[in-house]
């Protein structure tokens, strides 16, 4: 049989196991370029198609191509190569398929699964410093990485990282030990989210293992501990927490820690562990400018075998503005559009494409019991104590931004905020408004605690 009429009989075969939209995207510009004693190669547009087959569908492509060959398959190979490249150019008219450049489908979240991350130091590579774009916002932060980077143990230990959520703060801590594996590839570099660590350290309780824990985490050279806010609360991960610091800080080993605020913002963090933390290097990472946005844009445009125009980058950067993995998924939005359409998107595709993700009715759908809840998360306290009537500082003021952010996110009645935090009076959802306004404006670490959990009510579910 041609290549031809066997991928026809094979991607029918196909289209009847997988759903109509998968198999578009990602059959769609597929061929088969080759057959030839047992190995078939087939052609992708790019490497996320490639990846995602091999991973994805391997299986179903294998033996579909097989029933259409009777069982003459023993291997296949995935190449990137499309229909286009093999019409002749003096033809144009007749490709139906993409004309400019390869778009990938889907959106990354879905993509970076496939990333094979390192078991070993448990790092994706994808994340790198040559990726990373360096703007004002973030450049002593990168400057500090780098110098960890090319010395580690040296200068800057601790490295603390903080900084709100998406605006590069694993990105830059991986790549960091990324670098270092590069540079010293026997290095032992261990990268782990706080909760994987007190998950890790919680099985090894329960399962009689500690020794074992506790010696793959002494033998680490540079440890990477991400989102360390998470240690709020967890009193027996702290003591253990506390002890691997000191071991590999007294072995002059490097510890890179990342939150989503300062330690001394961090409830119930144990006093020695927040003066531990407090003793390197402390840097932000702040919300990216205009240019640096734009920047990024390219950069994962590039990453994706997708380019724009600077309208279109311009227009994505202008109205996203929060952070960069809303950034990211409003590009995916454009690149997935671009995909199923197969042509390049104008402004006003752009314009439409962004419209509902930038005007969606979101904070008509936040209930008031989201916002206590958000609260409470954040300050790990009780929806109860925001509810409840304790005079204690620590309590009385996530009460008030409780209200302060019904007040402004759902523009709820201060009657309505007073019956929502239990039944309190009107005038005290009033003060508390104007009490958290006058705040925000001369403490900026309270107006980015703020920012932050209004960032967390929007995050999607
Ligand atoms: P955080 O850990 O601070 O929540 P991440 O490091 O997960 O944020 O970043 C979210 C996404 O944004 C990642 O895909 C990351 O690659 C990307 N990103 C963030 N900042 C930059 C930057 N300056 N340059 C390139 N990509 C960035
Ligand atoms: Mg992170």
């Amino acid at each position: 049989m041609e290549c031809e009429a066997l991928w026809q009989t094979v991607l029918g075969e196909l289209e009847l196991q997988i759903s109509k939209a998968n198999f578009t995207t990602w059959f769609k510009q597929t061929l088969l370029i080759s057959f030839d004693q047992g190995h078939a190669t087939i052609g992708v547009p790019n490497v996320f198609t490639q990846k995602w087959l091999e991973n994805k569908y391997h299986k179903e492509i294998f033996r579909s191509l097989q029933h259409a060959t009777n069982d003459a398959v023993q291997k296949i190979t995935y190449t990137i190569q499309t229909k286009r490249d093999v019409i002749a150019p003096s033809n144009p008219s007749s490709s139906n398929f993409s004309p400019s450049v390869h778009i990938l489908p889907q959106a990354t979240e879905t993509m970076s699964v496939q990333v094979e991350v390192d078991p070993r130091s448990n790092l994706n590579p994808r994340y790198i410093f040559d990726t990373f774009i360096v703007g004002p916002s973030n450049e002593l932060v990168t400057a500090a990485c780098r110098a960890v980077a090319s010395s580690p143990g040296r200068q800057y230990n601790p490295l603390f990282i903080y900084g709100g959520v998406g605006l590069g703060k694993t990105h830059l801590m991986q790549a960091v030990g990324n670098a270092i594996l590069q540079m010293y590839p026997g290095r032992n570099v261990r990268y782990i989210t706080t909760e994987q660590f007190s998950q890790e350290y919680l099985n090894a309780l329960q399962n009689h293992k500690m020794a074992e824990f506790k010696s793959t985490y002494r033998d680490v050279d540079v440890l990477i501990a991400d989102d360390v806010q998470f240690l709020a609360g967890k009193e027996k991960t702290q003591e253990e927490f506390f002890h691997l610091f000191n071991t590999l800080y007294e072995d002059n080993k490097q510890i890179i820690l990342s939150s989503d605020r300062l330690p001394k913002m961090i409830p119930t963090l144990e006093d020695r562990l927040r003066s531990r933390f407090e003793g390197g290097m402390i840097a932000d990472i702040s919300k990216p400018e205009l240019e640096t946005r734009i920047a990024i844009l390219r950069e994962k445009s590039r990453q994706k075998n997708a380019a724009f125009g600077d309208e279109i980058y311009r227009f994505i950067a202008t109205n996203v503005q929060n952070n960069v993995r809303e950034l990211e998924g409003a590009l995916n939005r454009v690149i997935a559009h671009c995909q199923l359409n197969n042509r390049q998107p104008t402004l006003p595709d752009v314009q439409n494409i962004l419209a509902t993700m930038l005007s969606s009715p979101k904070k008509k759908a936040l209930a008031p019991r989201m916002i206590v809840e958000a609260v409470s998360q954040f300050y790990s306290i009780e929806t109860e104590d925001i509810t409840g009537r304790s005079r204690k500082k620590e309590l009385v003021t996530p009460r008030q931004i409780a209200m302060y952010l019904m007040r402004c996110e759902i523009e709820a009645s201060f009657p309505t905020i007073g019956r929502e935090l239990g039944g309190k009076d009107h005038t005290t959802a009033m003060h508390a408004v104007s009490k958290i306004e006058s705040e925000i404006e001369k403490n900026d670490s309270l107006r980015e605690e703020i920012d932050l959990i209004r960032q967390k009510l929007y995050l999607p579910a």
